[in-house]
């Protein structure tokens, strides 16, 4: 299988070709189509399966072929991890496959200053990658809106509820809009998570890598 026949964007099919890859992964290979169509997806896939890729570049496309630009204050893609490092690889995971894509992308996470990341938040971001506790500071300072929100991915889903991220979770959960997207990757598939996945969501397209 090729990326082409996966109907990408030039964009993105020129980023592949800078980058290297030459064939999607089995996980990017049922996950991508998955996405474009706006499906709902729960994932069962290890680091080192090409899963960030998975949900990155599909979103990427939908980003940039629906909707609007971000308004100020305004996320339209969020991506929720465990733990910093991961963010950080997530973000440039998204900035490296966005690379030809005019968008603004940006991480958050706790133990740093707040104020930048405010800043940034003010201008309004397409994809917003953070960690649960700093996401819930930014939302009690009322400086991170959703109305404008299309997806939500919680990546390595078993570890933020092994870190207690549960009920941070579940506030964030509330306050996104009902008509979005949610992808829901873990490595582990214990009750907690199968629950979790029942109430979020939505007749989702089971892959397992
Ligand atoms: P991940 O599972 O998201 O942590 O990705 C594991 C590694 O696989 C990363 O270093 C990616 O750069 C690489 N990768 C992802 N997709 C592909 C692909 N289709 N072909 C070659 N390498 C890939």
């Amino acid at each position: 299988m090729t990326f082409a026949s996966l109907e990408l964007i030039d964009p993105l099919l020129r980023m592949l070709a800078t980058v290297g890859y030459t064939e999607p992964t089995p996980v990017q290979q049922l996950a991508i189509p998955a996405i474009l169509q706006g499906r709902d997806v729960l994932a069962a896939a290890q680091t080192g399966t090409g899963k960030t890729a998975g949900f990155a570049i599909p979103l990427l496309q939908r980003l940039a072929t629906e909707g609007e630009r971000a308004a100020p204050g305004m996320v339209r893609c969020l991506v929720l991890t465990p733990t910093r490092e991961l963010a950080e690889q997530v973000f440039e995971s998204f900035r490296s496959y966005g690379r030809n894509i005019p968008m603004r992308a940006f991480v958050a996470y706790g133990g740093v200053p707040i104020e930048p990341q405010i800043a940034k938040l003010r201008k309004g971001l397409d994809v917003l990658v953070a960690t649960p506790g700093r996401l819930l500071d930014l939302m009690g300072q009322g400086e991170v809106q959703f109305d404008q929100l299309q997806a939500v991915v919680l990546d390595e889903a078993d570890r933020m509820l092994d870190l207690g991220f549960a009920n941070d979770l579940e506030q964030i959960l509330l306050a996104l809009p009902d008509d979005r997207q949610t992808l829901l990757f873990s490595a582990t598939f214990p009750q907690v998570i199968r629950d979790l996945a029942q109430v979020l969501l939505n007749d989702p397209v089971t892959i397992q890598a």
